[in-house]
């Protein structure tokens, strides 16, 4: 498979930085071909403005979806968002590390959805859901949390994690078309012993190993 990895931490020695690197190198050793994108690493600007652009089709009031499709027409994408979009077009297989934060997505992470998921080019003109413009592609969360797996169970201290999980299993992926597997999540590994740890690390690889075989889950509607 064609694989790309956006990675989201700010520390490369973080357990996200771990979970990233196996997930690298696992890939990479059962034969697919891997780009990554290492946001903080790449100074990625999340902030979305007419810096998207080099393309400009209303000067006196932005409007960043108006913008997004004259873009997609004219080929009018800053060469940072072109390269991103350029990336997912080109993958088979999508996978996310980050942590969990606010009960959502760092804001590098978010931000780098709100730049690249552009409309014309990757959603819009009916082509949603199942008819998505990622149709036949999937995609993977990994991700920590701070919280214990009882915090996070149905009915638990913080709720059900596949419902915190939702709006970007629904309201981004499968919005776009991708087929989503099942989240892999490391509930609270601060309060893990080292040993604990790697073993996750080595869970993770056997994972990843027979990632291709996975078959998409029902990720719930609203
Ligand atoms: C802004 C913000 C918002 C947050 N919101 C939430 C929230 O809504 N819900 C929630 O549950 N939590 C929340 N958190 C907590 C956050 O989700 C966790 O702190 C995070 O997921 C832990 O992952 P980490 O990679 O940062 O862990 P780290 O603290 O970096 O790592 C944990 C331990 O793993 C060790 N480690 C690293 N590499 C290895 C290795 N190769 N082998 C073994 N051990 C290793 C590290 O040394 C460390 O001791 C929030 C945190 C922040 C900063």
């Amino acid at each position: 498979m064609k694989v790309f990895i956006v990675y989201a931490h700010p520390e490369p020695k973080s357990f996200n930085g771990a979970l990233f690197r196996t997930a690298q190198d696992v890939l990479k050793q059962t034969g697919h071909e891997v780009k990554v994108s290492d946001l903080y690493a790449m100074g990625f600007n999340p902030v979305v403005s007419r810096k998207n652009y080099n393309t400009v089709k209303d000067p006196d009031y932005f409007k960043p979806q108006i913008e997004d499709m004259y873009a997609t027409e004219a080929g009018g994408f800053a060469p940072e968002v072109e390269e991103e979009i350029r990336k997912m077009e080109w993958c088979d297989f999508m996978l996310w590390q980050h942590p969990l934060w606010w009960f959502g997505l760092p804001a590098i992470l978010k931000g780098w959805v709100d730049r690249v998921f552009a409309m014309g080019r990757t959603y819009g003109g009916g082509r949603l859901y199942e008819n998505g413009v990622f149709k036949g592609k999937r995609a993977m969360l990994s991700l920590t949390t701070g919280g214990p797996a009882e915090a996070y169970a149905k009915g638990g201290f913080n709720g059900d994690i596949h419902a915190v999980l939702r709006p970007v299993h629904r309201g981004i992926l499968q919005f776009t078309g991708f087929s989503v597997l099942a989240p892999h999540i490391i509930f609270a590994p601060v309060r893990l012993r080292d040993d604990q740890r790697k073993d996750i690390l080595e869970g993770y690889a056997r994972r990843l190993r027979q990632i291709e075989m996975e078959k998409p889950v029902d990720v719930g509607e609203y």
